[in-house]
């Protein structure tokens, strides 16, 4: 057999350096696992961050936990990318994701000690997740009305309050539908849809409202508070006094001179009001400053105006307007205005806020309250993931049991395939299904269940009433998981399972890397080594 050739190859240091380099890995790879095992499924824990400063963030959220985590291993890191790109891709399944390479990394020692090749292992891994790809497509149905709301709300377990993530999961449904005519990619969502920290009232007392809010009031409280709609311009810049270069001199030698250059700062901004007001413009929005001899212009134009926008709002107002941004109020032709359908302004928690309501395109504010920020920043929080996922769903409305249902069915189909495979291959798809069950018994385990019996009790009622049997942590016991309202997305199982694997292979061929170098004799596999260690 090859691996026996090579065995008595690398019989020496080369050989074992190439073994413990693998031992470390897994057990950095084990080490950040056992960090974030707790907080899996709905009766996962929360962990407490505290910064070098002393400030804490309570958490339920495996990335979170990674990201903030200082690690340095380069095994730990490119597990926290993994979780990351998880996170980046899915919005969900990043604890999953984690403790997936884990178990695949841990299960590949295993059959590493026994004397398999980690080559073998990587192809048998590779073998294995593409069978597991299609075979999840086979179990997935496409999710209805109710079972979007509630695979939504599956992915919020635990997350926090239930009634806080019922709420949630229903605006970001209620969201997601909004923008489902639009295209704009996965990003969509974060960008149409603004959130807004509200100091006041209850969390539970959020809301969604159609349009653009921000905590900012009209320029001039003289003008209309509000307007059932008109013409709009975008002024990415000011309009302000033209400012003097820092090494220009002014020579003041008559009173004249200072009031000539304030002249003609006036008649330049009377230019640009009169542009503004030839052109239709009702409401005009400006990025920076607007100066106060403006300000009474435009007053008079009967310009409405708002100043100092974040340049992310100022992309949301144009797109909801299709107004253009434009460097300068001169330079903006009939081409650059756009058109609102709405605008009013309200006092919330003693701070003037205004809502203005685009003519095109979906912009939705969400409105978190709550009177701590803590309680708004985790509200934010579950709101994030769920509409990330609500989102998805709209053009991925695959569904999959959750309750640990779809790994236990995975792992019992990929042991009954592995047959069909040539040689050691087989037993690195075995060690792949095996590594599945880590989902299954770590939701027992956290819900203070006996994993073992859980595992078998799943595989038994698996093999008699099929692959949507999983275990609901609410009532202890196996059920159906579509009558249980358990559902995982298809695209976050799958992104879980292709991540993980991609990771826990490329971790395999570190070693593998080191092995072939020394084996062909490059000199510079020592740096390898030394970069890895
Ligand atoms: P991740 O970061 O991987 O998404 P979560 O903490 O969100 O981790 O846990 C997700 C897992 O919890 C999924 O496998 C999901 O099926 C499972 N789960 C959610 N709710 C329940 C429930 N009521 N009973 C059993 N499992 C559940
Ligand atoms: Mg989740």
């Amino acid at each position: 057999m090859v691996e026996n050739e090579q065995d008595v190859a690398l019989e020496d240091t080369d050989r074992i350096h190439g073994r413990e380099a693998l031992v470390n890995n897994v057990k950095a790879a084990s080490s950040l696992a056992d960090a974030i095992r707790s907080t899996l499924g709905p009766k996962g824990l929360d962990k407490m961050l505290v910064e070098a400063d002393g400030s804490a963030l309570v958490t339920n959220d495996g990335v979170t936990v990674l990201e903030t985590a200082q690690v340095e291993h380069p095994t730990a890191r490119l597990l926290i990318d993994a979780s990351s790109s998880q996170d980046r891709a899915a919005r969900d399944g990043t604890t999953t994701t984690v403790l997936l390479v884990s178990e695949m990394l841990h299960n590949a020692l295993e059959l590493v000690r026994m004397g398999v090749h980690p080559s073998v292992v990587v192809n048998g891994y590779g073998i294995a997740l593409e069978e597991a790809l299609e075979e999840v497509e086979r179990v997935a149905r496409e999710a209805d009305e109710d079972q979007r709301l509630q695979v939504v709300r599956t992915t919020l377990e635990g997350k926090a309050d239930s009634r806080l993530c019922d709420l949630f999961a229903g605006l970001a449904i209620q969201a997601a539908d909004a923008l489902s005519e639009e295209d704009g990619g996965g990003d969509l969502e974060r960008l149409r849809v603004k959130r807004l920290q509200v100091r006041q009232g209850n969390v539970m007392d959020s809301s969604l409202v159609q349009g653009l809010m921000l905590p900012k009031s009209r320029v001039d409280i003289s003008t209309p508070a509000s307007s059932g709609g008109g013409v709009v311009a975008i002024v990415d810049g000011g309009l302000e006094h033209p400012k003097l270069e820092i090494s220009a001199k002014i020579e003041v030698n008559s009173p004249g001179v200072i009031q000539g250059f304030h002249d003609r700062a006036i008649e330049n901004l009377q230019r640009q009001v009169d542009h503004l007001a030839s052109l239709g413009v009702d409401l005009l929005i400006v990025r920076d400053g607007i100066a106060d001899e403006g300000i009474s212009l435009l007053v008079k134009a009967g310009i409405t105006a708002y100043r100092r926008f974040e340049r992310t709002d100022l992309e949301l107002l144009s797109k909801m307007t299709g107004a253009n941004l434009s460097r300068d109020a001169l330079h903006i032709d009939e081409g650059d205005l756009g058109s609102y359908a709405g605008r009013s302004e309200e006092s919330i928690a003693e701070v003037k806020h205004t809502l203005i309501e685009g003519t095109r395109g979906g912009a939705m504010t969400l409105v978190v309250r709550g009177s701590s920020p803590a309680v708004r920043e985790e509200a934010t929080r579950v709101f994030d993931d769920a509409i990330g996922v609500a989102h998805r769903l709209t053009s991925k409305p695959g569904i999959l049991p959750g309750g640990g249902a779809i790994q236990t069915h995975l792992g019992r189909h990929l042991r009954s395939f592995a047959p069909s495979q040539a040689g050691r291959e087989q037993l690195a798809i075995e060690a792949y299904a095996a590594a599945l069950e880590i989902v299954p018994r770590t939701l027992a385990d956290n819900g203070g269940f006996d994993p073992v019996d859980v595992i078998l009790a799943l595989s038994a009622d698996q093999s008699e009433s099929g692959a949507w049997i999983g275990f609901d942590l609410g009532k202890g016991k196996n059920g159906d998981m579509g009558e249980a309202g358990i559902l995982d997305p298809l695209f976050v199982v799958r992104h879980a399972l292709s991540g993980a694997t991609e990771a826990a292979i490329s971790v395999l061929r570190i070693d593998d890397v080191l092995w072939a170098k020394t084996e062909i004799g490059t000199p510079d596999w020592k740096d390898e080594e030394g970069s890895e260690d």
